[in-house]
C-alpha cells in the first residue's frame, strides 16, 4: 500500500469576494481553501513510452498541464499518494487512508477535493459516505475519460467545478454540499447513489435513483432540496474499519446448485449482495430456496439488489419475490451495488450481531436508500 506523503501548498492570486453573478445564492473568496488528495486515476496519467498504456503520473504533471489551475480563486493544498494507483487497485485500507487525512484536516479546510480514477470511484465514495458519519463539509469526488494532458481533456472542467463546488457556500457560511459526492460532465451526484455507467462518454456517472444535487452549466444551480442538511452541533465521527467479507453474486438463466452452493459456503463469508430480476425477482428453484434459508438462518445476511439500474426492489409484488422473503432475504431498496456493499463492510466492521446489521440495512444512514412510505 501506497504511504500518503507529498504535501504542496498552492496559493492563487488574491481576489476579493468572487461573486457568480447568474448564481448569487453560493460565493467563493479567496480565504476559502480546500485539501486536493490526488490519488491516481486517468486524470493524472500519460503514456508510457515503451508500451504505449496509459499509467498514473505525480501531481506536478498534472497542474504543468493545466495553467489555469493558477487562477481559481480559492487557495488548495494538495496531498498526494506517494505512488498515485489506478482506481483498480483501491481498496479499503486506501479508503481508510483518504479518511482518516480528511478527519486530521477536517477543521482546517472548507472542502475536499479527492482525485481519483472513475473505475471504482463510485465504491470508494459509498465507502467513505459510512466512514465520515456526521459530516458537515463536501467532500467531493471527481477525475475524467481523458488524461489532463490531452487537448480534449474533460478532465480541466472537472477539477475546476469540483474545486469551486467544494469552497461553495451559503452567505452565513454553511458549506452549500456538506456531503460526500461525485461530480462529473456537469453533474453533482450524491457519492453512495451513483453508479458508473458510461466506459467511453464523457458522462461517466449518472445516479438513477436520486435526483442530481446539482448542474453545472452557464452557472452551477444547486437543488437544495435534494441535499442532506446535517446537524452542524455534532462532530465528525469517523470509522475505518471495514469486514470485507461479503460477495456479490448475480442470478442468470440456468445457475448452477454447485456454485451457489460454493458461495453460500464460503467459510467466514457474512454477507451476500445478490443481484436479482426486477423488482426483486428469483427463480421458483426449491434448492436455491432452500440453500439461502440456511444461510439467512446461519446468520448470513443476504441483500437483495436489482439488476436493474433504476427502480426499487419490492419482495411482496411477485411471488418469485415473496418466496426470497419467506427465506430470510432483506431488501436492498433501490440502493446502488456499490453502495450496499461498502455498507456492508462498514457495519461488519462495526457489529458482531447480524441481526444488528439487518436492521442498519433497513435504515438510511447517510442518503443511500429510499424506504418506501
Ligand atoms: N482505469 C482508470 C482508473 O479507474 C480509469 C479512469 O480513471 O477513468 O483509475
Amino acid at each position: 500500500m501506497p504511504a500518503s506523503s507529498i504535501k504542496k501548498s498552492f496559493i492563487f492570486p488574491e481576489r476579493q469576494i468572487i461573486e457568480d453573478p447568474l448564481n448569487a445564492t453560493h460565493t467563493l473568496n479567496c480565504h476559502n481553501q480546500v485539501l486536493l488528495i490526488y490519488t491516481g486515476g486517468t486524470i493524472g496519467m500519460g503514456r508510457n513510452p515503451a508500451s504505449g498504456a496509459l499509467e498514473p503520473l505525480d501531481f506536478k504533471s498534472l497542474v504543468a498541464n493545466m495553467p489555469e489551475f493558477d487562477a481559481i480563486p480559492v487557495r488548495v493544498d494538495v496531498h498526494q499518494f506517494a505512488a498515485p494507483i489506478d482506481s483498480s487497485d483501491m481498496n479499503p485500507q486506501l479508503w481508510a487512508q483518504i479518511a482518516t487525512i480528511i478527519a486530521d484536516h477536517f477543521d482546517r479546510y472548507d472542502g475536499f477535493v479527492i482525485l481519483h480514477g472513475t473505475d471504482t470511484m463510485a465504491f470508494t465514495a459509498s465507502a467513505l459516505s459510512y466512514m465520515l458519519q456526521n459530516l458537515t463539509k463536501p467532500v467531493i469526488l471527481t477525475g475524467s475519460q481523458l488524461p489532463i494532458g490531452q487537448l480534449r481533456t474533460d478532465g480541466r472542467e472537472n477539477l475546476i467545478t469540483s474545486i469551486e463546488i467544494a469552497a461553495a457556500h451559503h452567505p452565513d457560511g454553511k458549506p452549500m454540499v456538506p456531503e460526500v459526492c461525485i461530480y462529473f460532465s456537469g453533474r453533482l451526484l450524491r457519492g453512495n447513489r451513483a453508479t458508473k455507467m458510461n466506459a467511453d462518454g464523457f458522462n461517466a456517472f449518472d445516479s438513477f435513483n436520486y435526483p442530481h444535487l446539482a448542474d453545472a452549466g452557464v452557472s452551477i444551480v444547486y437543488h437544495e432540496e435534494h441535499i442532506l442538511h446535517p446537524d452542524y452541533s455534532k462532530s465528525l465521527q469517523v470509522y475505518t474499519t471495514m469486514d470485507t467479507n461479503v460477495m456479490v453474486f448475480t442470478l442468470f438463466p440456468g445457475i448452477q446448485q454447485s456454485l451457489v452452493h460454493s458461495i453460500v459456503n464460503i467459510p467466514q463469508l457474512r454477507s451476500i449482495v445478490m443481484r436479482t430480476y426486477g423488482s426483486g425477482n428469483a427463480p421458483t428453484l426449491p434448492w436455491l430456496m432452500t440453500m439461502l434459508h440456511e444461510a439467512t438462518e446461519r446468520g448470513v445476511n443476504i441483500v437483495n439488489i436489482s439488476q436493474c439500474a433504476a427502480g426499487t426492489v419490492e419482495m411482496a409484488r411477485y411471488d418469485t419475490g415473496f418466496q426470497l422473503k419467506s427465506a430470510g432475504v432483506i431488501s436492498g431498496y433501490d440502493s446502488t451495488v456499490e453502495s450496499a456493499v461498502a455498507k456492508l463492510m462498514h457495519l461488519q466492521g462495526r457489529y458482531d450481531d447480524p441481526q444488528q446489521i439487518r436492521a442498519l440495512m433497513n435504515q438510511s444512514l447517510c442518503g443511500e436508500l429510499t424506504l418506501p412510505l
